[in-house]
């Protein structure tokens, strides 16, 4: 019999009663590590007081009003947004993958509205990950989301990840642009280098392309810059938001030139909640506390940390790790066992991960975490290596 919750996840059988800070707590008061922050989306942590408070203050006062009114909050984030990065303009929306359908529409408007209508096609690359709407898992081209689902929504042609010269050969009359995330997540922490960011630009540029960068899990803050793009030096055309921008409640972006938005005009692109009064309180409230001297700098220092002591551990454990990936707070560790294992084993150790492709374990943990949770970490992810080699030995006996 199925299940009242429609059974599309496989979840882990575990449930949180309440969080503080990079600890999440079951209803028994059993206390866990979270180095997945809900797929970086916690990044300030759990109940960060911050966060309560903006979002507290709202709901007593306003939570909704329909995009048929001006929004003050929308205002106001759009306007920092807009200062802090190459972007003239902001839409506001819900999720990530709402981020990025707005970004393909916006991509396909604006030739439409140069006069070339039939540029509507992105290039896009293997192992991405767009959203689950059939608009995004076409861009994302993986077959074990888009089987069953009808054919596949037009207009994404993928190639592989680095290869400029593919890029090239992809072009066609019906090119609008290319759609990349700058490391990618779900696929597995592959870190679209910086020279082949800036191979990108300039294919853009020379081909009056535009470039569509998916920031939803590697930016705000994640690698220590507000966003991934910046470490290359590039500037995209658009950009897609969401996950940390909210700190957990669901807000999405999507941040463009002026240029860019020039066919998005009143009419063409709408949402009933996007931007609402709470989601606005809340992502102003993040961007407080993400622009606010040193935040950036700790999460730099705490990234160079972990990856010392991640390295070092993937070393002296390599018969369960592999490799270390990854920039920043974003780390992935590729195993030699089946990702599952280890994610189940370090559970057990009640430290949060999440998998992800290429048999990878994600470390995402708050940008707020100390030296004392990463090495409360490393403890577990030890002890973890240990459990794992001692159910192989008693597997093999
Ligand atoms: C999570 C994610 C999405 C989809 O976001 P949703 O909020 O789940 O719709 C899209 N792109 C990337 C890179 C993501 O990590």
């Amino acid at each position: 019999m199925i299940t009242p919750v429609m059974p599309t996840y496989a979840r882990a059988p575990i449930a949180f009663d309440r969080g503080e800070g990079p600890f999440l707590y079951t209803e028994q008061g059993e206390k866990y590590l979270d180095f997945g922050a809900g797929v970086a989306v916690n990044s300030l942590g759990h109940a960060h007081p911050a966060l309560v408070r903006a979002l507290t203050e709202q709901a007593g006062k306003l939570w909704h009003t329909s995009n048929l009114y001006n929004i003050p909050g929308q205002e106001k984030l759009a306007q920092r947004l807009t200062a802090l990065t190459f972007a003239d303009t902001v839409f506001f929306n819900n999720s990530g993958a709402e981020a990025v359908e707005c970004a393909i529409k916006m991509a396909r408007k604006f030739h439409a509205s140069q006069g070339h209508p039939e540029k509507f096609r992105l290039i896009t690359f293997e192992g991405a990950f767009h959203g689950r709407t059939l608009a995004t898992i076409a861009a994302g081209g993986q077959d074990k989301y888009l089987e069953g689902f009808g054919p596949k929504a037009e207009g994404f042609d993928q190639i592989p990840l680095g290869d400029l010269k593919a890029v090239e050969k992809a072009i066609t009359d019906e090119t609008a642009g290319i759609l990349i995330e700058p490391v990618q997540g779900e696929g597995g922490i592959r870190v679209a280098d910086a020279a082949f960011l800036r191979g990108l630009r300039k294919i853009c540029d020379d081909r009056g392309l535009l470039l569509v960068l998916d920031e939803i899990q590697c930016g705000m803050g994640r690698t220590g810059k507000l966003f991934a793009h910046e470490w290359s030096g590039i500037e995209p055309d658009i950009m897609a938001v969401a996950k940390a921008i909210g700190g957990g409640f669901p807000l999405g972006a999507c941040l463009a030139t002026e240029r860019a938005a020039a066919g998005m005009v009143a009419g063409t692109h709408g949402s009933t909640f996007g931007g609402n009064p709470l989601a606005m309180a809340v992502g102003n409230a993040v961007l407080d506390e993400m622009t606010a001297d040193g935040f950036l700098d700790h999460v730099l220092e705490m990234a160079k940390l972990l990856r010392q002591r991640m390295a070092r551990l993937v070393d002296e454990n390599g018969d369960i790790f592999e490799e270390l990936r990854g920039e920043g707070l974003m780390l992935g560790l590729k195993c030699r066992v089946p990702n599952t294992d280890v994610g189940a084993a370090l559970m057990d150790q009640h430290l949060l991960t999440v998998g992800a492709g290429e048999n990878v374990v994600r470390l995402l943990p708050p940008l707020t975490v100390t030296p004392d949770h990463i090495d409360d970490a490393m403890a577990k992810i030890e002890a973890a290596c240990a459990a794992l080699r001692e159910k192989q030995t008693k597997g093999a006996a």
